[in-house]
């Protein structure tokens, strides 16, 4: 991480503005906004810097006198500026002025923001999102502030315009509601039940005065009741990328006070989950059992009841290859209420990463997932059967038998000259595609040295595969070579 994201408390105190343009006056308003003070030194101030200064805000903390809120110097800047200041912003857009501003406040250890200039500032601006109470600050580090402006763009879309009434209106609550939910537990999930459910849903629609009505009731009922039940929700994380999980898995992650995961779950995702669930991890690597699926069922219940709201997160999609049922049936045998939430799973993932459509017109008109692995290694499944044309196989499993597979798939009448690939780690930053034909594919699996989680296509259309998506599955040196 290249900066330290923080917050600053700016209220009554004093900002030094070098600089009267736009880019001044856009910083002048911001600073106000937070209840700064500023003083604002430049030859030529323009008039909304100047209007500023006469009218005050509008919005943000009233801190004495309107008219002391603001100060115009018409002049240069001078180090002497800096004395009392609580920050420093360079906005002049004068190189000559910037690095003066820059090396006078670093000269008495104050810091500095210079506009557009990271390498003469200690501290940059975010993009922001504005919801006051709520402020999300967006920032890349300088690495690329136009992706930073779309990630806003995306949250200003996504979130919700009265998302700052609904926190006010939470915060109007919290010693209520701690008063009479003191238990740390217990309150964090209340308010879970709170912003996930109705009332929220008229704070922010606008029904405010009907929210507060219904809200006191609820304090009320919920005054009385002892620790709430806890919750399974057997969610889907994908194939790796987390940008793959769907809206509803990350919402549970963020809410969740446990989080049970195996060894397909990477670190990127489960930095999505709320910062302080407790993390189990049950890695089941292929021989390597770290829990047994009994003991995973059993650890899902016992969470549970303690009140938990338990997230059970898998690789893929939990119904496919995923072992759901067993911890469904097992959970709901002992009623427990169970969630069940889809994923994007390894065949859809790797064959858009390939650039292979599963189906294709006069080349598939079925698709079959199959596991290449069974209890005792090779699985009891009738290749002959799957063997006719027309017709996508997506292997899950498929490595360690791939030769036998494809053996029986030749011996069965599939033509060896049928295009295979094979997709290691699809969605992943190392995702690696290799290509090649049915007959030689224990060779290519061999050869290549592939490793696991890898998805095996076999099928017409894989002639189909993207030629760009292969040159960019290349190593890096590879393709530069
Ligand atoms: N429930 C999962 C499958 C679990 S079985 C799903 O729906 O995807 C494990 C197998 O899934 C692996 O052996 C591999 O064949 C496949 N797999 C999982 N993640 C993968 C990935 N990122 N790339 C390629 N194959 C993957």
């Amino acid at each position: 991480m290249r900066y330290y994201p923080a917050f600053m408390n700016l209220s009554g105190r004093t900002v030094l503005l070098v600089g009267g343009g736009e880019p001044a006056a856009r910083k002048l308003r911001l600073l106000l906004k937070a209840g700064a003070r500023a003083t604002v030194v430049a030859p030529c101030i323009n008039a909304e810097i100047s209007e500023l200064a006469e009218a005050g805000p509008k919005t943000g903390p009233k801190t004495g006198p309107k008219s002391a809120r603001v100060t115009l110097s018409h002049r240069r800047f001078r180090p002497a500026d800096l004395e009392g200041q609580a920050l420093v912003i360079g906005a002049t857009g004068l190189p000559a002025v910037d690095a003066e501003v820059s090396r006078a406040a670093e000269a008495v250890g104050l810091a500095v923001n210079i506009v557009d200039r990271p390498e003469l500032s200690t501290f940059i601006t975010p993009a922001i999102v504005d919801r006051d109470p709520v402020v999300i600050g967006i920032s890349t580090g300088g690495a690329a502030p136009v992706l930073a402006r779309r990630i806003r763009a995306t949250l200003e879309a996504l979130l919700p315009s009265r998302l700052g009434r609904l926190a006010s209106f939470a915060e109007s609550f919290r010693s209520a509601v701690a008063g009479l939910v003191p238990d740390g537990r217990s309150r964090r999930a209340f308010w879970g039940a709170f912003f996930d459910g109705p009332i929220a849903r008229s704070v922010l629609s606008g029904d405010e005065r009907g929210a507060r009505e219904s809200m006191l009731s609820l304090v009320n009922r919920r005054g009385a009741k002892e620790a709430p039940e806890g919750s399974v929700a057997i969610v889907g994380a994908g194939p790796g990328d987390p940008d793959l999980l769907t809206l509803r898995a990350l919402a549970l992650l963020q809410s969740a006070d446990v989080v049970v995961y195996d060894r397909l779950i990477g670190p990127e995702i489960l930095d999505r989950a709320r910062r302080d669930a407790e993390r189990i991890h049950v890695g089941k690597a292929k021989g390597d059992h770290a829990a047994s699926q009994d003991e995973i069922n059993e650890l899902l219940l016992e969470h549970a009841r303690g009140g938990k709201r338990v997230v059970r997160l898998k690789g893929g999609d939990p119904f496919i290859f995923g072992r759901g049922g067993e911890e469904v049936e097992h959970l709901r045998r002992h009623g427990i209420a169970v969630e069940l939430v889809p994923g994007i799973t390894a065949a859809t993932a790797s064959a858009a990463s390939a650039g292979i459509p599963l189906t294709h017109r006069g080349l598939a008109q079925a698709v079959t997932l199959v596991t290449g692995h069974g209890a005792e290694g090779e699985p009891d499944i009738d290749w002959a059967a799957l063997a006719g044309g027309n017709h996508t196989l997506a292997i899950y499993m498929g490595l360690s038998n791939a030769g036998r597979v494809a053996e029986r798939l030749i011996a069965g009448g599939r033509a060896p000259g049928t295009p295979v690939a094979v997709v290691s780690r699809a969605t992943l930053p190392d995702q690696r595609i290799e290509t090649g034909r049915l007959g030689d594919l224990e060779y290519l699996v061999r050869e290549r040295a592939i490793e696991g989680p890898a998805l095996i296509l076999i099928g017409e259309v894989v002639a189909l595969a993207d030629a760009a998506a292969l040159v960019e599955a290349l190593p890096l040196q590879a393709a530069a070579g």
